[in-house]
């Protein structure tokens, strides 16, 4: 009987011990707010999803769905949230409706551009924040690449004073949007996919998208001359959301495989977008010598960063996280800034004016 019982317990602890190396493999899905055509983004999802499967020996895989498969494009914190998908891929800013405070993450009116956006998030206190908004949702979220600066827009007229923008048609999403809105602009949202035809046929006067590494794919520059540079979307993120649950279960290998691969992906669309936009940009104007970059005037400008002040104050008013994220990033920005101007913004001006 003895022996009987002690042969049962180095079974099982034979058993315990070799539980890991045939512990079961771990298969994951994946949805994007995107179409699986929409690169850099869903290029920074794949990138991902390899890097996990090359990272974990193929034990660890994430099968990758694109909107057009899923057809819930706006649906993706739900699915996260309900376990569908263990993860998904959007940018933060679309679930301004359950939450304003989401904005921060992606990016703001006057906001930080990308170095110091991601300086805020993982080196003061920016992902703790973040996480703190996701934990009602029973998400984790991540940054999951950035478009960088965005341009204003590609606009049918010029814009020389407040006055142009009353009545104006345009498609300009988020806060960006109810920045215009208080400024007379008749703001509208169109599927992306009508875009093109819109501007085209006069249903809309002026629409932003992103910049000209994904702007030249939709055509825009061939049918309108002005092209605006940004305020709106200094340093659009996007963004990784993983099911709470879900990445509990997984080992601390593989949730370090995860983590890493989700940085690692979103820095290499940072620098991939910016590449593509430096080429399709000298295309742009070789092909279309006569687009013209603009500014919008000093006083449009005015008007649009009071009327964002205004926005600001009225949300931290309802809402004391979004106090609180503003308060963070504002606090940051302006140590940020002091610096980025004596040394990035510095070096380019002098460089630009040794050459001139
Ligand atoms: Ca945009």
């Amino acid at each position: 009987m003895k022996l009987v019982m002690r042969t049962a317990s180095v079974l099982f602890l034979l058993a315990l011990f070799a539980s890991p190396a045939m512990a079961e493999k771990v298969r994951w899905k994946l949805a994007m707010t995107w179409n699986s055509t929409l690169t850099p983004f869903s290029t920074a999802v794949q990138n991902m999803a390899r890097m996990v499967e090359e990272m974990s020996g193929g034990d660890f895989s994430i099968r990758v769905e694109g909107a057009e498969k899923h057809k819930a494009a706006l649906n993706v914190l739900d699915m996260v949230k309900g376990g569908q998908f263990e993860m998904g891929h959007s940018a933060s800013y679309y679930w301004k409706g359950k939450d304003i405070t989401t904005v921060f993450f992606t990016t703001v009116p006057f906001g930080m551009n990308a170095d110091e956006q991601y300086a805020w998030f993982y080196h003061a206190g920016g992902m703790e924040l973040m996480q703190k908004t996701y934990d009602k949702f029973d998400a984790m979220s991540f940054p999951g690449g950035n478009t960088g600066m965005q341009m204003g827009g590609w606009f049918q007229k010029e814009i020389n004073s407040l006055e142009d923008l009353k009545g104006l048609k345009m498609r300009i999403p988020g806060l960006a949007g109810e920045v215009f809105a208080k400024l007379g602009v008749n703001v509208t949202n169109i599927a992306p996919g009508e875009l093109y035809t819109s501007l085209d046929r006069g249903t809309i006067d002026a629409l932003e998208w992103v910049g000209p590494g994904m702007d030249i794919k939709m055509g825009f520059h061939k049918i309108a001359p002005y092209y605006y540079t940004g305020w709106h979307e200094p340093a659009t993120e996007l963004q990784f959301l993983v099911n709470k649950k879900a990445f509990a279960g997984l080992s601390p290998a593989n949730q370090a495989i995860l983590v890493t691969a989700m940085k690692a992906a979103a820095m290499d669309m940072r620098i991939e977008n910016f590449a593509d936009s430096a080429t399709a940009w000298e295309q742009m104007k070789s092909e279309f010598p006569n687009i013209e970059v603009k500014t919008f005037p000093k006083e449009v400008l005015q008007a649009m960063k009071s009327a964002a002040d205004q926005l600001y104050e009225e949300y931290a008013a309802q809402d004391p996280s979004f106090k609180e994220v503003f308060e963070s990033q504002r606090a940051f920005m302006k140590k940020a800034r002091t610096y980025y101007t004596i040394s990035e913004f510095n070096y380019i001006r002098t460089v630009q004016e040794l050459e001139q």
